[in-house]
């Protein structure tokens, strides 16, 4: 019976610990914590800026527009839009708390 005991150096500390496992790598659920963490933060700091960028040709295939995505693509002021839908010149959906329009509509209206 032998114990496996690894001499390593913590990766986040750099302090020597024996490591449990062969894949142990912090000395401490602390320093586990500490960097994953750490990795968390970085990763919503690149979700962040992989926002996608609405262009008018990427709506150009869509039937279905929201009201940003109708304010971009047919460069109308939002203020139109909501009177439009007011004065009950505008068909609507309204899905999660969001409005989408049928594009069609839109040009009509326009
Ligand atoms: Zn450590």
């Amino acid at each position: 019976m032998s114990h496996l005991t690894i001499k390593r150096k913590c990766t986040e500390c750099n302090k020597d610990f024996i490591a449990k496992s062969s894949k142990g790598i912090y000395c401490s659920k602390k320093c586990f914590k500490k960097k994953w963490r750490l990795q968390q933060k970085q990763n919503s700091v690149v979700l962040t800026k992989e926002k996608p960028i609405i262009t008018k040709e990427y709506l150009q295939n869509k039937h279905y527009l929201s009201v940003k995505e109708s304010v971009i693509f047919f460069e109308i002021s939002e203020n139109i839009l909501r009177r439009k839908i007011k004065e009950n010149r505008l068909n609507y959906i309204c899905l999660k708390k969001r409005f989408l329009f049928l594009k069609s509509d839109l040009i009509k209206i326009l």
